[in-house]
């Protein structure tokens, strides 16, 4: 594994044990050339995801890129990195088991959403904004109303 601080090819592995309920091998790595220490993770994967955009590109799967963009939308939240962890398999085996390789970037939203509003409003709101890319401020405010009871009727 190369190293991401010096690009040196030789690195050691210095701890591995299992994460995420035993689902991924977590690695701790060392870089002998620049004393760097970073973290791999090892997953079992059941197909090579290939994404349709919706202008109909193509590209590969990226769990990293996911993974950012959900720890983005729940950034100050007061969610455990690990059930972030968690979470983002299940919406990546819940992706593989879709039975086609094609999955249409729609669907990927689509059960990222699902799977963040059963975690965090917040940062399901966070995220459906930036995935639906709202332009008008109204649609986004129909948006997060339609996420909540209607509030009760006040007496004035
Ligand atoms: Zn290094």
């Amino acid at each position: 594994m190369r190293c991401p601080f010096c690009g040196n090819t030789d690195t050691q592995v210095k701890d591995s044990r299992p994460a995420e309920d035993h689902v991924a091998i977590r690695r701790r790595r060392f870089c002998p050339a620049c004393s760097g220490r970073f973290t791999t993770y090892e997953r079992v994967q059941l197909r090579d995801l290939v994404v349709v955009k919706k202008n109909g590109k193509r590209e590969d799967f990226d769990r990293d890129k996911l993974d950012r963009s959900i720890r983005i939308s729940m950034q100050k939240r007061p969610i455990e990195p690990e059930r972030v962890d968690q979470m983002i398999s299940g919406i990546v085996r819940r992706l593989e088991s879709l039975g086609d390789s094609d999955v249409d970037s729609d669907k990927i939203g689509e059960i990222v959403m699902d799977a963040l509003a059963r975690i965090d409003t917040v940062a399901y709101v966070r995220f459906a904004s930036v995935y639906k890319n709202f332009q008008a401020a109204d649609d986004f405010e129909d948006f997060v109303h339609e996420l909540r009871p209607p509030a009760p009727k006040e007496d004035k």
